[in-house]
């Protein structure tokens, strides 16, 4: 099967040629009708196998077919990732999916300072890619709200929990509007995680590679 007949947005379709992406892999294939309807996803899927796509560009979709002002020290799209280079590799994906669309990819991680990541922000961003830590800091310095987050994409939750972030996603899961689109991907689901996922999650469709 080819990315045209997904129903993706045509700016995205020619994002993908301009990569030389034809088909998509087999999580982009199971994933990306579900997220492009709202639905909510658990995805047991190893780095590797075309995840960032799979929930980039069903939600590059939505965003842009409902197009919204961005909102002031906020995002409509808040993607967690447990390291800064995983964030920056995720940010930098997306802003290739979204080159021909009017959304701006931002991303704030840990170790450098945080005020111009702070001014950058002012203005709001369509897509927050972003460490727990940093986007606390953040947070708690009023540099940032999650009040208009519509997409919610915590990646590597294994990793994160090995990291120890349990506890900084349980604070940032709890300012996260009620109604929203949430997505969680892990390389392992113990029942630990699986537990932890239950928290975010509602309803979701299962997508394992
Ligand atoms: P990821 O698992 O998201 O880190 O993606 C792994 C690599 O595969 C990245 O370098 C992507 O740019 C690339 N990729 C993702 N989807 C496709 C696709 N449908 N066709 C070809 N390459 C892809």
């Amino acid at each position: 099967s080819y990315f045209s007949e997904l129903g993706l947005a045509e700016p995205i379709l020619r994002a993908l040629s301009a990569k030389g992406y034809s088909d998509p892999t087999p999580i982009q294939r199971q994933a990306i009708p579900a997220l492009m309807q709202g639905r909510d996803l658990l995805g047991i899927a190893q780095t590797g196998t075309g995840k960032t796509a799979a929930f980039s560009l069903p939600s590059l979709h939505r965003l842009s077919a409902d197009p919204q002002p961005r909102p002031n020290a906020g995002c409509r799209m808040l993607v967690l990732s447990p390291t800064r280079e995983l964030a920056a590799q995720i940010a930098e994906n997306m802003r290739g999916y979204a080159k021909y669309l009017n959304l701006t990819i931002q991303c704030v991680f840990g170790g450098v300072p945080s005020g111009k990541q702070a001014r950058a922000l002012e203005r709001g961003t369509d897509v927050l890619v972003a460490t727990p830590g940093r986007l606390l800091d953040l947070i708690d310095s009023r540099a940032l709200t999650l009040r208009h987050v519509e997409i919610f994409v915590l990646d590597e939750a294994d990793q994160m929990m090995d990291l120890g972030f349990i506890h900084p996603l349980k604070r940032i899961a709890a300012m996260l509007p009620k109604q929203r689109q949430s997505l969680f991907f892990s390389a392992t689901m113990p029942q630990a995680i699986a537990d932890l996922g239950r928290q975010f999650i509602h309803e979701p469709v299962k997508v394992e590679v």
